[in-house]
């Protein structure tokens, strides 16, 4: 199969490393935006994780020329209709400055949900992370796929590992929190581990059938 490379519309180099490994069997190579230092972030405004993607997919394919694969993804819980939804990363950031450090922002966001849920029984505090992915080459989205993960929202933050919402993030199934998990374990299970792996399916599918053509 002739290799071909993607651009990955992050510049997070854990993100980078994980869908390199799972796109590496395909043949396909793996760049990020550090390889492209100049293109400015397009400002997210969609209203599901779904347009996010596929505008993010679109701006950088445009911006690189390349075939380009852009995620979005957060936490929806249902008591808040879905809040946080795709504010997850900068939901609190009425209370604490846009800029303070990650660590500052996942704090507060992670006080917040505690405090607008702090009415809601058990059973009610069900929640699910989302991940979206799409592929665009140049205008147009050529490949997409979501996945989720689902919760509760515990009482209380417990655990160590992980990122954002998963010290609050419960399973039920494993009776911890995902930031009880090591990276491996959630990744198995995860939103986004799911997505990109259905992802890579779709993409060798794509590609046989191109070369087929
Ligand atoms: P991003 O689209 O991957 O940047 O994620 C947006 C935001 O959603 C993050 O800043 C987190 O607040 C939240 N989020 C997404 N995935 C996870 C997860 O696996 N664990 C905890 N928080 C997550």
């Amino acid at each position: 199969m002739k290799s071909r490379s993607i651009v990955l519309a992050s510049r997070n180099k854990g993100k980078v490393r994980e869908i390199e490994a799972v796109l590496a069997p395909l043949g396909v190579r793996v760049k990020s935006l550090d390889d492209y230092p100049d293109i400015t972030e397009p400002a997210e405004e969609g209203e599901t994780f779904a347009q996010n993607a596929r505008d993010k997919a679109i701006y950088y394919a445009k911006a690189t020329g390349q075939w380009c694969l852009a995620d979005d993804s957060g936490l929806e819980v249902d008591a808040l209709d879905g809040a946080p939804g795709v504010y997850s990363a900068r939901w609190s950031t009425d209370q604490c400055d846009e800029n303070a450090p990650r660590e500052v922002i996942t704090n507060a966001n992670n006080e917040r949900l505690l405090r607008e849920l702090a009415e809601t029984p058990d059973e009610k505090r069900t929640a699910r992370f989302v991940c979206h992915l799409a592929l665009a080459e140049d205008e147009r989205v050529i490949i997409e796929t979501f996945d989720t993960l689902e919760g509760t929202i515990a009482n209380q933050l417990r655990g160590k590992n992980g990122f954002g919402y998963d010290p609050l993030f419960f399973l039920p199934q494993r009776s911890c929190t995902a930031a009880e998990l090591t990276a491996q374990e959630k990744n198995e299970i995860s939103h986004r581990g799911k997505a990109v792996r259905h992802f890579a399916k779709l993409l060798g599918s794509f590609l046989t059938a191109q070369q087929n053509k």
